[in-house]
């Protein structure tokens, strides 16, 4: 089964949005991994990944150095990878040739732009972490390593999601994850994010369509040299999968070697904290009892249960701005597909217009969206499912209200795989 480690708790810099909370010393110990890594080929899997989070887990490589060794052993040849959430902002030329030598993918968490990422992204004193982060990032594009960068979307930063996507692909990170802030309050920034969104697909056509004409002018060599540019929400939302959760059996082991479906539900790891009713056991509890429970992985019901907990607290009801964000982004998604397969931009010369849930606590708004429910299943309209939220409180799983999507996008159905865009060249 793939497994992902905190190795510490301890972080360099201290996000506001930060789910691993207080960032105490906890750190795992040697007997803790141990049986960790006992799990990886434990249930018979011809493959594993093994993963490292925090905190920031570069402030504990010497147990990364150690864990890697000890999954090699255990591989015993079989294949294995490794994935890393770092920061960035402490990587050294040490850690990067060791990420390099181990084939260690890496996602460096960035909110893209400077005046985006100093918003929430700053050091415990106060002072911008921008310019480490850069460094980090732009030592493992240089050294081959191909990160990805995973962008939490918050409301103050919505403006600056197109800059910084494109800014991204410019330093040579070809693949952006991005996140929303999930329990913001978004009612008056939807607009602003919906039309950042559209300026980041109608980009990243136009950039696809680049690539595709520089791949048939470019003798074969040169043309897998071309970076590939992604934007992960378009591809693993609009695929339905999960908001990208993982399909294969996966199981997340805190310091303390408590175990948790997904790493932004291991919170602090405390006894007392509500992320305590989250876990699914103890590593002590052995391979053969842990497997069974890991079985769901992080998809519950069809929708991401780490977006649903981080939105709701509840991992089994989603909540209004993870659906509407993953609608927005479907669409879009539709959008960049049929503007490749078209080979031409006009998806979008169309708005796309994913309808807004209702705004918090307004009555007016609940009526409103009901009332429209109504029409679109008269209309018998393509439908998404909305639930709505009363006096602060989901609804979910009560009543869930379909609405129908208002959108002006005629994009074509998606290809039986899903609505991924196509690739301009094989993967390297
Ligand atoms: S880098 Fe990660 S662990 Fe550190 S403060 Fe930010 S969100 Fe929290």
């Amino acid at each position: 089964m793939d497994v992902t480690l905190v190795l510490t708790h301890r972080c360099n810099l201290a996000c506001t949005y930060c789910y691993a909370g207080d960032h105490h010393a906890a750190e795992m110990d040697d007997a803790t991994m141990d049986r960790a890594l006992d799990l990886l080929f434990a249930d018979g899997a011809d493959r594993a990944q093994l993963s490292f989070f925090g905190g920031e887990p570069f402030l504990a490589f010497a147990a990364m150095r150690r864990a890697v060794a000890g999954a090699r052993e255990r591989a015993a040849g079989r294949p294995l990878s490794f994935r890393c959430t770092t920061n960035g902002a402490a990587l050294t030329a040490e850690h990067v040739a060791f990420i390099v030598e181990n084939g260690v993918h890496v996602t460096v968490s960035i909110d893209g732009v400077r005046e985006a990422h100093d918003l929430n992204r700053r050091r415990a004193g106060g002072q911008s972490s921008f310019d480490a982060v850069e460094r980090g990032l732009r030592a493992l594009v240089v050294a081959g390593a191909r990160p990805e960068a995973m962008m939490v979307i918050a409301p103050a930063t919505a403006r600056w999601v197109n800059d910084s996507v494109a800014w991204l692909w410019d330093a040579g990170v070809e693949r952006v994850r991005a996140n929303l802030l999930l329990r913001a309050d978004w009612d008056d920034h939807r607009e602003v994010l919906r039309r950042e969104l559209v300026a980041v697909g109608r980009e990243l056509l136009l950039r696809r369509l680049d690539l595709r004409r520089q791949v048939r002018d470019l003798p074969a060599r040169a043309a897998e040299a071309l970076p590939i540019v992604e934007f992960e929400p378009f591809v693993a939302r609009a695929a339905g999968s999960g908001g990208g959760c993982a399909t294969r059996r996966q199981v997340v082991v805190g310091t303390s070697g408590n175990l948790y479906p997904c790493a932004p539900m291991v919170g602090e790891d405390r006894d007392g904290g509500p992320e305590a009713a989250l876990r699914i056991g103890h590593v002590s509890d052995g391979a053969a009892a842990i497997a069974p429970r890991c079985d769901d992985g992080c998809a519950s019901g069809g929708s991401c249960a780490c977006a649903a907990y981080l939105e709701t607290g509840d991992p089994t009801c989603g909540g209004e701005n993870g659906l509407w964000f993953a609608r927005l982004c479907r669409e879009i998604g539709a959008a960049v597909a049929a503007g490749l397969a078209a080979e031409t931009l006009a998806p979008f010369a169309l708005r796309v217009v994913a309808p807004p849930p209702p705004r918090r606590a307004s009555k007016k708004a609940l009526v409103g969206a009901v009332i429209g429910a109504g029409f679109a299943l008269a209309a018998g309209g393509e439908l998404v499912t909305l639930r709505l939220a009363r006096d602060g409180k989901p609804a979910c799983p009560v009543r869930p209200v379909e609405l129908q999507v208002d959108g002006e996008l005629r994009a074509p159905p998606p290809p039986p795989g899903g609505l991924a865009a196509p690739p301009v060249k094989p993967r390297r």
